[in-house]
Formats: C-alpha cells, sequence, structure tokens
C-alpha cells in the first residue's frame, strides 16, 4: 500500500480530505482510501497493483465492467475526431433516439452532465409548468447537492425542511417538504395540507443511498393518485435506479407513469452524464422552445454521449437484465446459504443492487427503519474484504453493484469470503 497512501498523504494537502466527493474518504469504514490505477471487467487495480473484485463500479455507471471493448471503442472513436464541439453532434442524436425509442416515460429527453444537475433541472421544469414553488421529498433518498434537495425533516407533522448541510439558504430548504418513505396515511395527510402548492414530488426509483428501501407498488400507485388528484408532477428520479432493474427502470417495475424521470450513471457508460425527461409537451417548455431556462458548455458532448450510446446498445443487444438476474439468482443462493446462521445482518437484492443490512426482523423501507449499529460491523467486514481482495462500497448505507463483467465463480469467492467472515465472528 505504499504507493496509495503517499498518494493520499499528497491529497489531503490540496484536496479536502484527499477527495472530490466526500464518501470516498472511507470516514464511516476507517482507514485510507485506495487509489485506483485500472479497471479490468469486474476487477479494480491499485497504484500498487493490488487487484479487488470491485462491487462499487464507480457507484453505479459500469453495469457491463470495466473498459468493455465496445465502450472503449467508441470513445476511442469519437476522441480520435475531437472531444468537444458546443455544437448538435450525431452522437447526442443516437442516444437521444435510443432512450426515447426505449422508455415509455420519455418521448423527449435533455442531456446535461451530473445526476445532480438532472433532478435540478427537472424540478424548475416542474415549477415552470405548475407555477408552484415547493417540493416534496423522502427522508432517505439523496438527489444530488442542490440545496434545496439538501433537507432533513423540520419539526411539526407538514414538515418543511430544515437545512442538511451548512452553507443551505433555510428559505431555500423551506420550499422542501420531507416526510418517511413507506407512510400510505401520512402521504394521504401531507397532500390534504399542502398538496395544492407542491411542483412535484421527487422519488428515488428505488430508494438505493440510504440502504435499499424498496417500496410496495401500492404506495407508489397512491403518490402517482395523489399527483394526479392535487395536479403535480411526480418525478421519478432513476439516477441510480435506471438501467439496474429486471425490467429496466423502476417505474416499469412499479408500473407507474411518472410525468418526468432522471437518469445518469449508466446512460453515461461511466462519462459525466445526466438526463432528464418525460412527455413532450412538458419537455418543450425548456429554453429555446419554452421559458425554463437550463443550459450546458459540455453538455451532450460526444465523448460522454457515444459511451453512453455504446453501453445501452450493448444492454440491449445482450440482455444484460436477464444476464443480471441469472448472475444475481446465483448470488441470492449463496447469499442466504452465508447468512442462515446470521442474526444481524441480512442481504436483499434488487436487479443489478444489493444491500447488506442490519436490521432483525424484514428489510427495512424507510430510512427510519434503519439500526445505526450495523456501521461499526460492516466496517469490520469492508476491511475484511479488502484485505479478501474485495472492494465494497466504503459505508454500510452504499448499496453493491453487480455487472455483467461478473462471473459466477466471482461471486462464489465474495460468498466464501463472506463465509469466513461469519466463521471469525467479524458477523454474528
Ligand atoms: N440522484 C440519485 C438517485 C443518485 O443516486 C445520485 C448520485 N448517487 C444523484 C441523484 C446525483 O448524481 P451525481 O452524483 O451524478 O450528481
Amino acid at each position: 500500500m505504499k504507493t496509495s497512501q503517499a498518494l493520499y498523504e499528497k491529497a489531503v494537502a490540496v484536496l479536502p480530505a484527499g477527495v472530490n466527493s466526500p464518501v470516498r474518504a472511507f470516514r464511516s469504514v476507517g482507514g485510507t482510501p485506495i487509489f485506483m490505477e485500472r479497471g479490468e471487467g469486474a476487477y479494480l487495480v491499485d497504484v500498487d497493483g493490488n487487484r479487488y473484485l470491485d462491487f462499487c463500479g464507480s457507484w453505479g455507471p459500469l453495469v457491463l465492467g470495466h473498459r468493455h471493448p465496445r465502450v472503449t471503442a467508441a470513445i476511442e472513436d469519437v476522441v480520435s475526431r475531437g472531444w468537444t464541439f458546443g455544437t448538435p453532434v450525431a452522437e447526442e442524436v443516437a442516444l437521444a433516439e435510443m432512450v426515447v425509442d426505449k422508455l415509455r416515460a420519455v418521448e423527449m429527453v435533455r442531456f446535461v452532465n451530473s445526476g445532480t444537475e438532472a433532478v435540478m433541472s427537472a424540478i424548475r421544469l416542474a415549477r415552470g409548468c405548475t407555477g408552484r414553488d415547493r417540493v416534496l421529498k423522502f427522508r432517505g433518498c439523496y438527489h444530488g447537492h442542490v440545496d434545496y434537495l439538501l433537507v432533513d425533516a423540520g419539526s411539526g407533522l407538514a414538515t418543511f425542511g430544515t437545512a442538511s448541510s451548512a452553507g443551505v439558504p433555510e428559505a431555500f430548504a423551506r420550499l422542501t417538504a420531507t416526510m418517511p418513505l413507506n407512510d400510505p396515511a401520512g402521504l394521504a395527510q401531507l397532500f390534504e395540507s399542502l398538496g395544492g402548492e407542491l411542483a412535484a414530488v421527487v422519488i428515488e426509483g428505488v430508494p438505493a443511498n440510504n440502504g435499499l428501501l424498496v417500496q410496495t407498488p401500492e404506495y407508489v400507485a397512491q403518490l402517482r393518485e395523489l399527483c394526479d388528484r392535487y395536479g403535480c408532477l411526480l418525478i421519478f428520479d432513476e439516477v441510480l435506479s435506471g438501467f439496474r432493474m429486471p425490467k429496466v427502470m423502476a417505474y416499469e417495475q412499479y408500473g407507474v407513469s411518472p410525468d418526468l424521470i432522471t437518469m445518469g450513471k449508466v446512460i453515461g457508460g461511466g462519462m459525466p452524464v445526466g438526463a432528464y425527461g418525460g412527455r413532450a409537451e412538458i419537455m418543450q417548455r425548456i429554453a429555446p422552445l419554452g421559458d425554463v431556462y437550463q443550459a450546458g458548455t459540455l453538455s451532450g458532448n460526444p465523448v460522454a454521449m457515444a459511451a453512453g450510446y455504446a453501453t445501452l446498445r450493448e444492454y440491449y443487444e445482450s440482455d444484460v437484465p436477464g444476464r443480471i438476474e441469472e448472475l444475481g439468482g446465483h448470488l441470492d443462493r449463496g447469499m442466504q446459504d452465508a447468512l442462515s446462521s446470521v442474526a444481524e445482518m441480512g442481504y436483499l437484492r434488487q436487479g443489478s443492487l444489493f444491500w447488506l443490512y442490519f436490521h432483525r426482523d424484514e428489510a427495512p423501507r424507510a430510512a427510519e427503519d434503519i439500526s445505526g449499529q450495523g456501521a461499526e460491523v460492516y466496517a469490520r467486514l469492508h476491511r475484511f474484504m479488502l484485505e479478501h481482495s474485495i472492494y465494497l462500497a466504503p459505508s454500510s448505507y452504499e448499496v453493491g453493484f453487480l455487472n455483467t463483467a461478473m462471473t459466477e465463480a466471482d461471486l462464489d469467492r465474495f460468498v466464501e469470503v463472506l463465509r469466513a467472515a461469519v466463521k471469525e465472528g467479524l458477523v454474528q
């Protein structure tokens, strides 16, 4: 770990905590972050030459694994011609056509550069369309680092938020109402008092940024019905869940029709991309067609568009969701067996996302149901996994990502290491 440690020591002098995104700093598992040098299919290789089976997958984009040949070729082809022109390019039309063709909820799409931008822009659009300012979000859902979405519960029943980050004006936070997930009665009550003021409700397709909090179809249907009744838009944030579900998108999984969806991660194949899309009549409100302004110097740049297009072509042509279900089923069986004698930890999977959770009974459906005690056990497990060449996300609140570069043998090894951790009493 010599080179990695040396890099870390240099990094902390010039980058806050040595990183450019907080969770990478290993604060919740301890130790120092590992600097990576290469990706090879299902594996990461660090700057000291150690190889890890990678369940972080760059936090979601790499559904085909690292450096899939088709994606590599697409990127190299574009780069050989130039990488940004600030003009329309064929690559963005190809990706947009693919998205519109494949996704029932999208008649038109606009590309941006991150998931944060996608959600921020979709909410501006919803506000523009409805002429209302307030939005509702759910505790435990993450939608990027937009001011008015970094909001915790306020006090009182129909809660308006209070800022969860310094630097967020309370006046912005108060535009956001927050409530727990999976609370049908609370939802009905909140709409009764606030429904007429809401521009949008934003929910993660499958909430997966605070554990994997799977919602029931009945709850999602109730949400759709209330949005319709009160004339506010339903935004499915599929930045993380998009292209990760057995039916591709979470809204298909639930059989619901959101007004707008936001995307990111997979849709850029690992390049910086976000997107928002929905019905044409809504999307036509975006500038320059309409009065809702949103722009971007590098939006739709050909490298990102080509990487996304190559990823999605491969995704559909080689039936990635089908292959993921095979791999996932294999992992499910191994995990259930390995954890059969374990009381404090459970395993849950949805498509290519899985979560090791610390809860005695059934899997949590709301952030409030998660036991904080798991963090310490997870930190020990995380260290043990690293020692055995397995790279998990450095926080117990994060999910693991499967990809199609993984094999059954890779997953068997993961299960074996988990068994060894159980045997050593790290998890009980
Ligand atoms: N929405 C969701 C559901 C996400 O998971 C994330 C990132 N984890 C974001 C928005 C923000 O995306 P980005 O980090 O690309 O800004």
